[in-house]
């Protein structure tokens, strides 16, 4: 492995989607923070590159740049992504598809547009961000919910493949984490707030450093022999029934 002591990724190159907001805008920082040279990626906001994922062709394209940019590719972290409430019937064609483009279809995408970058590196890591809604289910979520398991099945089956080129693909598991995403949620239904609160050990929603912090671990040297693994990272959530 690549001779930084763990916690540092001074030297590696990452790539960063959805990071103008939120957990990926955090996850880029902290990437940066412990040394790493990060291209970023969004549809809007202060990133390298506004690019829709969904877009034909496109991830292709980015991983190309971002390899370019920075001299090869080590780190992968697909972070874009959409949820919103809607009950069944109001999951017409267009939501759910849109929701499986944007949360499985480009995340699928982009790892398998990297892999050639990825198997460049001594150090390759793909960090693909699933949610506690792989654990369970809620009304409302019916496509968000099955994106995110999709993700946990889609890293595993990854880890397992590009495990001999030694890269490691893990998925980080969010619970309730304060951001852009979640605000109008929890704005309009205080009490769904409050429940998540109660229902975390450590009595707190999170915040998108919380993910953050894991992700960069997971990126780390001290993360080496950890692969194909869903962690949740929720203030303890999944734990209380
Ligand atoms: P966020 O603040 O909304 O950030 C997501 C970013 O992805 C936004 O900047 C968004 O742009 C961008 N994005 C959406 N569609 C895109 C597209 N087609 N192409 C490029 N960028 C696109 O949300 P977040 O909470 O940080 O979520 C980040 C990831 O964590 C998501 O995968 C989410 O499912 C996951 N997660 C979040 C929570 C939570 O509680 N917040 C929990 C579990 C998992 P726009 O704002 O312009 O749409």
């Amino acid at each position: 492995m690549g001779g930084t002591a763990p916690g540092g990724l001074a030297g590696r190159s990452a790539l960063v989607t959805g990071a103008g907001s939120g957990i990926g805008r955090a996850t880029a920082a902290r990437l940066r923070a412990e040394g790493a040279r990060v291209y970023t990626v969004d549809l809007q906001g202060a990133v390298d590159r506004h690019a829709d994922v969904t877009a034909p062709g496109i991830n292709a394209e980015i991983v190309a740049e971002a390899a370019a940019r920075h001299g090869g590719l080590d780190i992968l972290v697909p972070c874009a992504g959409i949820s919103a409430f809607h009950s069944l019937e109001g999951h017409d064609d267009g939501y759910f598809d849109q929701v499986i483009a944007v949360n499985l279809i480009a995340v699928f995408r982009i790892i398998r547009d990297a892999v050639p970058y990825l198997r460049q590196s001594r150090n390759g890591r793909i960090v693909a961000i699933g949610s506690t809604m792989a654990r369970f289910g809620d009304a409302g979520l019916a496509a968000y919910g099955a994106s995110k398991h999709a993700v946990l099945g889609l890293t595993r089956s990854v880890a397992c493949e590009l495990g001999p080129f030694g890269i490691t693909a893990n998925c980080v598991q969010p619970g309730a984490i304060e951001t852009p995403m979640t605000e109008p949620a929890f704005t309009a239904m205080p009490e769904f707030k409050a429940y998540f609160e109660k229902k975390a050990p450590l009595g707190r929603l999170g915040q998108p450093e919380d993910v953050a912090d894991v992700i960069a671990l997971l990126c780390t040297d001290a993360a080496r022999f950890m692969t194909g693994q869903g962690f949740f990272v929720d203030g303890g959530a999944m734990t209380r029934q």
